[in-house]
């Protein structure tokens, strides 16, 4: 509820009892406790490709069995940082949990990254050792030891709780405090930064799922993950599936080769009961011809969904809840939809999240603003992250002083508790629900000889969300055309960050300080230019 007195809005849902913050526990240890016993029948993973699957039992004795044998035959310790470079495969939740488990660090990164990217990556995170498998091998920076997934040696050390090795999450004292994860995001501004996810942060999300989590019509339930294992919604529910005692059917590359096709007969293969899907792939299920008799709920996030796309998928799957959910790699969960009830609300985010508590504030002068009133979202909670890491100027920017994380998002939430993202304040561009920070972007511009400056901006984009686009001043007497500068762009970065639209311009306007004015750009681009 809103209260007038501090102007926050606090979580409508009953509060989550936590357990006690200075009680040494890690995610897998919480999380293991949480599973019934005996524990489920049902696999607790399934490849959608292969059928593949990794039983309740056999995932504990994984994460066991690689647990003993990273500290004991790799040498990893508590606080060392292993970053992943991975497609979803059966053991990368069990990679997470067995690197959880003894207090070292999951960093998990988008394998279509080029190698100079990991390797600006690595070096944010300081990651000692990587694990990647022989398709992404390559792009790890010399030096950095790395294991393969796909070898023999690992796949021994997935068995060696035989031999005795095992360690179990519940016998090692980890803080809650230490950082479980670091994954990568811009945050509110243009460059990408590790952010830094205790287990305490992982533990209350966790809680929340398995306090409110709406129990399955038919029984079992089958959880089809089409959110990205190594960004932070697919990072999370990977782990809290296991908590929840639900399957995770994992959208392998097989499967997502074929793109929403894939996807979709995924679903209906499997009977699954729930799917995480981002906005695209809502978009694009609405128009497949399909019958999914088992799905009950859609979680959809990470970027905005048109409302005609929501109500042409309620059309069309009207026994499906569309639960639209909002939050970032920097807070966490911030608001779900739970339930028939919420989820007619179409447009909205949803209501905001168990133990979240949130203010909107004006974003030029910080006052707090009250029910309805369109402002920037601050959220504060125990799922919002510790900071970033060694980045002491991004987390002064980031957090205000009473320990507000500000999220660069526009928002305001109705007298009924829902939340409604208007607009993005920061300069993120998100494509397809992926992050493409713009600065990133211009940076790779200027090496351009003929370009003398430049500014990279989001244009709506009807089933991308938003497609990053340059406004680009061009050296007197240049005549470097737009496919050139694109091709430049095209050959430095993941392909879902390429520019797919250059603007010439005179001038990109500055503030007296030198930075790009952002708010302003949007009036240099005539809209009926873009049409791609
Ligand atoms: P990420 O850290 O990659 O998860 O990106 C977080 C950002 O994605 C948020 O700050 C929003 O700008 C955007 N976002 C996430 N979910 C939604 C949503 N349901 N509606 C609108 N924007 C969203």
């Amino acid at each position: 509820g809103y209260c007038e007195a501090t102007r926050t809005f606090r979580s409508l849902r009953p509060p989550v009892p936590l357990p006690p913050k200075d009680a040494p526990l890690s995610f897998p240890a919480f999380a293991f406790s949480l599973l019934p016993s005996p524990p489920p029948a049902h696999p607790a993973l399934l490849d959608a490709a292969t059928g593949e699957a990794v039983s309740f039992p056999a995932f504990r004795s994984q994460v066991r069995a690689l647990a003993g044998a990273l500290r004991s035959r790799l040498g990893l310790q508590r606080g060392d940082v292993a970053f992943v470079l991975a497609p979803a495969r059966l053991d990368v939740p069990v990679l997470y949990f067995a690197l959880l488990s003894f207090g070292a660090v999951a960093s998990p990164a988008n394998p279509a990254l080029t190698a100079a990217e990991v390797a600006h990556l690595v070096a944010l995170s300081g990651a000692s050792v990587a694990f990647a498998v022989s398709s992404t091998a390559a792009k790890v920076p010399a030096g950095l030891p790395t294991v393969l997934l796909d070898s023999d040696q690992f796949r021994s050390f997935l068995r060696s709780e035989g031999r005795g090795e095992g360690l179990a999450p519940e016998t090692v004292a980890v803080r809650q405090s230490e950082t479980a994860a670091i994954q990568y995001s811009s945050g509110t501004t243009g460059r990408v930064k590790a952010a830094a996810l205790s287990h305490r942060n992982f533990i209350a999300m966790a809680a929340g799922s398995h306090a409110l989590a709406p129990k399955p019509r038919h029984g079992c339930d089958r959880m089809l993950l089409g959110a990205p294992m190594f960004h932070s919604l697919g990072f999370y529910f990977a782990l809290k599936a296991v908590v929840l005692g639900q399957t995770t059917v994992l959208v392998t590359d097989a499967v997502a080769r074929r793109g929403v096709k894939g996807v979709v007969e995924a679903a209906e293969r499997w009977a699954v009961t729930e799917m995480t899907a981002a906005p695209p792939v809502v978009m694009a299920m609405a128009k497949e011809p399909c019958v999914l008799e088992a799905l009950e709920r859609v979680v959809c996030g990470g970027a905005p969904l048109p409302t005609t796309a929501a109500e042409r998928f309620r059309l069309r799957f009207p026994n499906v809840d569309l639960c639209m959910g909002y939050g970032s790699t920097e807070a966490g969960g911030i608001s779900l939809m739970i339930g028939r009830e919420e989820c007619s609300r179409i447009g909205s985010a949803g209501r905001v999240s168990e133990n979240v508590e949130v203010k909107i504030v004006d974003h030029v002068t910080g006052k707090p603003l009250s029910v309805g009133q369109k402002g920037e979202l601050l959220v504060r909670g125990p799922a919002v992250m510790t900071g970033y890491v060694g980045d002491d100027e991004a987390n002064a920017s980031t957090f205000d002083s009473e320990g507000w994380l500000k999220t660069g998002d526009l928002c305001y939430i109705d007298q009924d508790g829902f939340l409604f993202v208007v607009d993005r304040l920061k300069e993120l561009i998100k494509y397809k629900g992926y992050q493409v920070p713009p600065a990133e972007l211009e940076l790779v511009l200027q090496t351009l000889p003929a370009v003398v400056d430049a500014a990279v901006m989001p244009y709506p984009h009807e089933e991308a969300g938003q497609i990053p686009i340059a406004l680009v001043v061009r050296l007197p007497g240049s005549k470097i055309t737009e496919a050139e500068v694109m091709d430049h762009v095209a050959k430095r970065v993941a392909p879902y960050k390429k520019i797919r639209k250059v603007l010439f311009v005179d001038s990109i306007p500055k503030s007296p300080a030198g930075k790009i004015l952002r708010r302003q750009l949007t009036n240099y681009v005539q809209y009926s230019a873009v049409s791609r």
